[in-house]
């Protein structure tokens, strides 16, 4: 991605290897999700973007027309251009981008909120950008933007995926705007009502799986290795690539300046992932002068990484060797004592997450750390940021219940400041009810008799 201000399309992106003692390589048109020896990918760039854009971008907020300038994620697509168009061609992005009428990222970007800051335990510098107000209502459409892109440019006809709820919602709603087929695969009765009604209303194919996520994805892998479908779960380096976006307009409201921290809740990990990879591209091209530290928040009741990276043996990324035996003793152990991952927040409630590598790369890179939250601790941040007049599902409200954490035991400090991403809204409306008719709740108001 060659690209400048002058313009033309740039040289063409490729697929490669995460692991640098693999290196293996593969053109961008490859619709393959690992490398030959079972790696995960990058999609890289050959080009340096000149920091010039940065301009650009802004100017791009009067869209002129343009759904590309609107669109929270293409609006910076010289960054993601892994189509390797002239961005500046209007005729070129309207035949290869995907958007929803520019709808994606358009809304996202960081707020205050007192409740959630004071909750937080916070001074004033806490900034939480709420991606539930994406159209299918999670940052998941910041992904499929690039995703279905990919697709369209190899020409699937169907997508598939595995999903606790957000990533159907999102599958669904883009492929039915593009007119393709989606099959998603989920676990049978752990999927909250609102998510898994929007996958119908879609018009998705819906898969029952006997068993949790990890079961539904790995049956969905299978489907897909089979030739049954374009994989758009997080493991499609394409959806890491649109994710970049989520970091790009929170910095691009702080004038570019990185915040101390950036914390994320962790479930499969694809985002702490992106964050990561935005992270190194923009110290590597220069638009940013230090890296923030990256934390991400597990459920304790699914809490892989914590466990591992926290553990009396530390899993670390290590150069790209991560210890494999670190991770084969950890599952070989859950598995014997039958542990399932547990939490009401569904959104994370994940036992193998699939970007750990990535993840581990991004956390070595940032500096990182993680942690772990209760779920009455989840429901406390949702309900601090409710009462800003955001509203954030639970999974998200492990942001500033991770953030309070991290504060008692001083690693964020009262005057740092924080940008904590709201992964999305509330899709389940008994969860609210349910904690404000309980008045033993820090910020329920109970119902008057
Ligand atoms: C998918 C999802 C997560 C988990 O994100 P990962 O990138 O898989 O770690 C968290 N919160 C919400 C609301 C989600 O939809």
């Amino acid at each position: 991605m060659g690209e400048s201000r002058e313009g033309g399309p740039p040289p063409p992106a490729f697929l490669r290897c995460i692991s640098p003692g693999c290196g293996l390589e593969y053109p961008v048109r490859d619709g393959r999700v690992r490398c030959g020896k079972g790696h995960l990918l990058d999609v890289a760039y050959a080009g340096r973007p000149d920091p010039g854009l940065k301009e650009v971008f802004l100017a791009r907020r009067d869209p002129r027309g343009s759904i590309f300038n609107e669109s929270g994620v293409w609006r910076f697509r010289e960054l993601i251009n892994f189509c390797s168009i002239d961005a500046e061609d209007a005729g070129a992005c309207a035949r290869s981008l995907v958007s929803l009428d520019g709808a994606e990222g358009r809304l996202s970007k960081p707020y205050r909120m007192r409740w959630a800051s004071r909750f937080a335990g916070m001074g004033g510098g806490l900034w939480l950008q709420p991606e539930g107000y994406n159209p299918s209502g999670s940052f998941k459409d910041n992904g499929m933007a690039a995703a279905l892109t990919h697709a369209r440019m190899i020409g699937a006809r169907r997508i598939i995926c595995a999903s606790t709820g957000n990533t159907s919602a999102s599958a669904g709603m883009f492929a039915a705007n593009e007119g393709l087929d989606c099959e998603v695969y989920i676990p049978a009765g752990q999927i909250a009502p609102g998510k898994l009604g929007q996958a119908y209303q879609f018009g998705a194919r819906i898969v029952e799986v006997d068993g949790n996520f990890d079961d539904a994805l790995a049956r969905s892998l299978e489907v897909a290795r089979g030739g049954g479908g374009y994989t758009v779960n997080s493991v499609n380096p394409f959806r890491i690539e649109g994710q970049k976006a989520i970091l790009y307009r929170a910095l691009e409201h702080l004038g570019w300046e990185p915040p101390d921290w950036v914390v994320y809740p962790g479930g499969a990990l694809g985002n702490a992932a992106s964050c990561g990879k935005a992270l190194m591209e923009l110290r590597e091209w220069g638009w940013i002068s230090r890296v923030p530290r990256l934390a991400v928040v597990n459920a304790e009741g699914a809490s892989a990484l914590a466990d591992m990276y926290n553990g009396a043996e530390p899993l670390r990324w290590n150069g790209g060797r991560p210890d494999a035996g670190i991770m084969e003793r950890y599952y070989a152990g859950a598995e014997e004592r039958g542990e399932r991952p547990s939490t009401r927040a569904t959104a994370i409630q994940i036992g193998r997450p699939a970007n750990l590598p990535r993840c581990l790369r991004a956390l070595e890179f940032a500096g990182g750390v993680v942690t772990t939250v209760s779920d009455p601790e989840m429901l406390d941040g949702m309900s601090a940021v409710g009462r800003n007049g955001f509203d954030c599902e639970m999974a998200s409200g492990a942001v500033p219940a991770g953030i309070r954490r991290l504060v008692r035991e001083g690693t964020i400090r009262r005057d740092d400041t924080v940008l904590g991403i709201l992964t999305g809204r509330q899709k389940d409306a008994a969860l609210p009810v349910e904690y404000h008719r309980d008045p033993s709740n820090a910020f329920s108001r109970p119902p008057r008799a």
